[in-house]
């Protein structure tokens, strides 16, 4: 059976006055008033814990959403179990009755279930219509139909058979179970980690972030209604500890699936190395973590495509993107138009609750993100060797607002030239060295080497920087934002200190999910 070819989800623009605004704005209202009760699933249960939390939209801290409950060690442990015992036919199914699921999925989602998950993400995690749309929508029909097309041409690579043989591989699931531990800032993402191994038949335990379970219930909703069958995907919202705890502990944790920061995944990481004794298999480890991500101007530029690029990459989803531009470096020649293109582009924008669906700009995470942020600008702010350019303003009265913020430093070490903030800041260094001299400084500043841009309109320095950098990001660009990779377009994933650049939706990534048996039969 061959699955159709894979295509990108177009994506909707939601224009004044059509009526696909209309729809998502209904059912956006509708959530509002739905009071969602997110509970973790086991064997295809909901479980009622009674651990809650409020579920509240960051940017309307008095509106409440709904509430969710916490997964406990023995609902984890009845988790491990369920998963185990559903994965003897869920691995032994038909390749193409899994990838149907998905395919399914995909479709629902294309279709009933998008205002539903663009809504819930506007919602949850305070993206405006146009972020939700490329995220909740289409990347994650797009990492379900690509999956399937990358598992297909995978299994089709086969050995060679002499005369009186016939070599065969096959594309077995791990031995146990798989952990996915997904973030908060991209609900496509979020349904990837667990659903990307699921495809090959292994079983799978997950744990959202906490400030996703809103999103993630309808994911949830979306998986079920395709026919998923129970004890596959077992959904555990909850503390890190309470899920993890029990998961590294068990002898059958075969991988771990990890998007999130790169303190949370060097700790599972030493957990298994701690455990490793005790498991049957060594667990594959697959992760993406943090960045620090850069956009390099040289002089022959065009001083408005950087600043777009500064805008767009550094401030789209309050700069919440592992891909997101944080570290500026522009030639002195050039830097005098990008900063009048960028003031004049940062002028037009505004910052403010998702519901208005206009801004550009909406709230940050939680609470403890707003803190980290806002820490950086008020300090910047003081500092003798910062100029504030743009923003520098911050308010939580209503929700967790901080406006885009442009930082100008003559200091490349700078804090916030170093390190990751995962907010709407970004640091300029206008520099006055010679341009290798400058790509020396972009190479060695950072331990991450998630993503970054080159914008030049000289080919030879394209090429020159893109050899240069060859190390630097996972995802370099040239003259364009480093974020918004798509499915299919562009894999994506980290370096160095980012990950093990196992890029997600890709054939790379599908390939740590099995184990591979040789067979050779004679004849
Ligand atoms: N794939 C996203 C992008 O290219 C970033 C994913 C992330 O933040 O982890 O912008």
């Amino acid at each position: 059976a061959t699955p159709p070819p894979p295509r990108n989800e177009p994506v909707r623009d939601y224009a004044p006055g059509s009526p696909e605004r209309a729809s998502l704005r209904e059912t956006l209202t509708a959530m509002r008033g739905e009071e969602m009760m997110v509970l973790p699933v086991v064997n295809g249960e909901r479980v009622e814990t009674g651990r809650t939390e409020t579920i509240r939209p960051p940017h309307d801290l008095g509106h409440t959403l709904g509430t969710f409950h916490k997964a406990r060690t023995e609902d984890v442990e009845r988790a491990i179990r369920g998963a185990l015992d559903a994965r003897h036919d869920w691995s032994r199914m038909d390749w193409s009755d899994r990838a149907a699921i998905f395919l399914k999925a995909a479709e629902l989602l294309a279709g009933p279930f998008r205002d539903r998950m663009n809504a819930a993400t506007m919602l949850g995690q305070s993206k405006n219509p146009y972020q939700a749309e490329i995220d909740a929508a289409c990347e994650m029909v797009d990492f379900f139909r690509f999956n399937v097309a990358f598992y297909r041409e995978m299994m089709e690579e086969q050995p060679q058979s002499p005369a009186g043989v016939w070599n065969r591989t096959e594309y077995r699931p791990l031995e146990g179970f798989v952990f996915a531990v997904s973030p908060f800032n991209f609900t496509s993402i979020a349904a990837n980690l667990p659903t990307a191994p699921a495809l090959l038949g292994n079983t799978v335990l997950w744990k959202p972030a906490p400030t996703q379970t809103y999103s993630a219930q309808v994911i949830v909703e979306l998986l079920q209604a395709a026919g998923l069958p129970p004890g596959v995907i077992q959904f555990l919202p909850g503390d890190g500890p309470d899920v993890g705890d029990p998961v590294l502990a068990s002898e059958h944790l075969a991988g771990l699936h990890f998007t999130g920061s790169t303190q949370t995944f060097n700790h599972l990481w030493r957990e298994i190395g701690n455990n490793l004794d005790h498991y049957n298999a060594y667990p594959r480890i697959v992760g993406e973590t943090g960045g620090k991500d850069f956009i390099v101007a040289h002089e022959s530029a065009d001083p408005e495509a950087v600043a777009t690029a500064i805008v767009r990459g550094s401030f789209e989803y309050q700069g919440q993107k592992c891909s997101a531009a944080s570290r500026i470096y522009v030639e002195e020649a050039l830097w005098p138009a990008v900063r009048e293109s960028l003031e004049a582009q940062l002028a037009e924008i505004t910052v403010g609750p998702v519901e208005d669906f206009s801004h550009f700009v909406n709230a940050v995470i939680d609470e403890k993100a707003y803190d980290k942020i806002t820490g950086y600008v008020d300090r910047a702010a003081q500092a003798d060797n910062v100029e504030v350019v743009h923003g520098g303003t911050h308010s939580k009265e209503d929700g967790y607002f901080v406006d885009p913020t442009v930082l100008l430093t003559d200091d490349p070490s700078y804090e916030t030239m170093e390190q990751e903030i995962f907010g709407p800041v970004a640091s300029v260094f206008v520099s006055d060295r010679s341009f290798d001299d400058l790509l020396d400084l972009v190479d060695s500043t950072s331990p991450y080497a998630l993503t970054g841009a080159v914008f030049a309109r000289d080919r030879a320095v394209l090429a020159h920087a893109t050899d240069r950098l060859a190390d630097a990001a996972g995802n370099f660009y040239l003259n364009d934002k480093p974020t918004g990779a798509v499915v299919g377009q562009q894999p994506f994933g980290g370096a160095r200190g980012s990950g093990t650049n196992d890029k997600a939706g890709s054939k790379l990534n599908l390939l740590r999910w099995a184990s591979l048996r040789s067979l050779k039969e004679t004849f």
